[in-house]
């Protein structure tokens, strides 16, 4: 049964790379790591029930799998090459693993990312992915280079996610006709988009970043413990799309946009002389981008309301274990 699952999988995620001396099918992968290069890794595991709520379509699964992981790989500014699939299933489910595999395959194949190797095993329900990509030597995005004086910014718009997954928990009546924004909502949970060009594009020009996984301010948090520096956000500035503000009140939508996590936009830092250029980057690539606050001096996050006075935040976003 698991050869033909791994089978499968091997037909529907097909990428040919040079750089794939050996693909899956043997004991390991081989692999060439082009010359002048730095091999930058990550690992990301999602749980069901835990990381994706129970009965997600497996083609979500499989796309959110790799999205999260090529979504590290985004905020280091890395360009992907490689993964690793280990995949822990209840049972030997044909139709999950086809599923699963065609989601991982729409979001691989326009990144030319080659699947080539993993793990089959059976339990309750687990993927981890492990992600390879390339960069030029001595040009990671790290957390740690944010400095005094530096803008903060983030791509795209922040709290979809987290309304989305709010608003699968609360169904809409029936005679409610906003379901289009409900979807769209849903959408950026279910298929989160990696930053990958737009990361690429911020080597040498960010000074720190991070991808928002946990929320903004607990992202943004450890920005500022890495590079040892405060930042002030202005709630007025955070970029929120139309779905979350016509479904969602403005204490809701702040709440998602500041403490949702899920969204794995990019949130980073640069030099305030760099803004125009860094913007106009990010606009060619189509990406959006807006400046949400500054670093300061301290080494806290804090948040200036509308009305100027600062917010106190009691979700820091979410917690592991806690
Ligand atoms: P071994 O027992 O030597 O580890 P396996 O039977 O686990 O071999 O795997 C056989 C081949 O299939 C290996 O090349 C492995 O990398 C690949 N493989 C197994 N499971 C997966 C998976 N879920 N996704 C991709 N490749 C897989
Ligand atoms: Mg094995």
């Amino acid at each position: 049964m698991e050869f033909r699952l791994i089978e499968r999988i091997r037909e529907l995620t097909a990428q040919p790379r040079d750089d794939v001396r050996l693909g899956i099918g043997d004991d390991a992968a081989v692999l060439a790591v082009p010359a002048g290069q730095e091999l930058v890794v990550a690992i990301d595991t999602l749980v069901d029930g835990v990381h994706f709520p129970r009965g997600t379509a497996p083609v979500d699964i499989g796309w959110k799998a790799l999205a999260v992981n090529l979504s590290d790989l985004a905020a280091m500014g890395a360009s992907p090459a490689w993964a690793l699939l280990a995949l822990t299933l209840p049972d030997a489910d044909a139709g999950f693993v086809e599923g699963f595999a065609e989601g991982f395959a729409r979001l691989a194949q326009p990144h030319r990312l080659a699947l080539v190797g993993g793990d089959t095993t059976r339990g309750p329900l687990s993927i981890s992915v492990v992600v390879h990509g390339f960069l030029p030597p001595g040009q990671a995005l790290t957390r740690a280079g944010a400095r005094v004086g530096d803008l903060v910014l983030v791509t795209g718009t922040l709290g979809d996610a987290a309304a989305g997954l709010h608003a699968l928990r609360s169904p809409l009546r029936e005679d409610d006709n906003r379901t289009s924004l409900r979807d769209f909502l849903i959408t950026r949970l279910h298929r989160p988009t990696p930053r990958l060009a737009a990361g690429a594009a911020l080597r040498g020009q960010a000074s720190a970043c991070i991808d928002i996984s946990d929320g903004l301010l607990a992202d943004l948090g450890h920005i500022c413990s890495a590079s040892g520096v405060g930042a002030e956000i202005d709630a007025a500035l955070l970029p929120r799309s139309s779905a979350l503000l016509d479904l969602y009140d403005e204490a809701s939508a702040l709440h998602f946009a500041l403490s949702g996590g899920d969204d794995y936009e990019l949130c980073f830092t640069v030099p305030a002389k760099q803004l125009a250029e860094v913007q106009a980057n990010l606009s060619r690539l189509g990406c959006g981008v807006t400046r949400i606050g500054r670093i300061v001096e301290g080494d806290s996050v804090r948040v200036r309301g509308t009305d100027n006075a600062w917010l106190s935040i009691e979700h820091q976003g979410w917690e592991h274990f806690a």
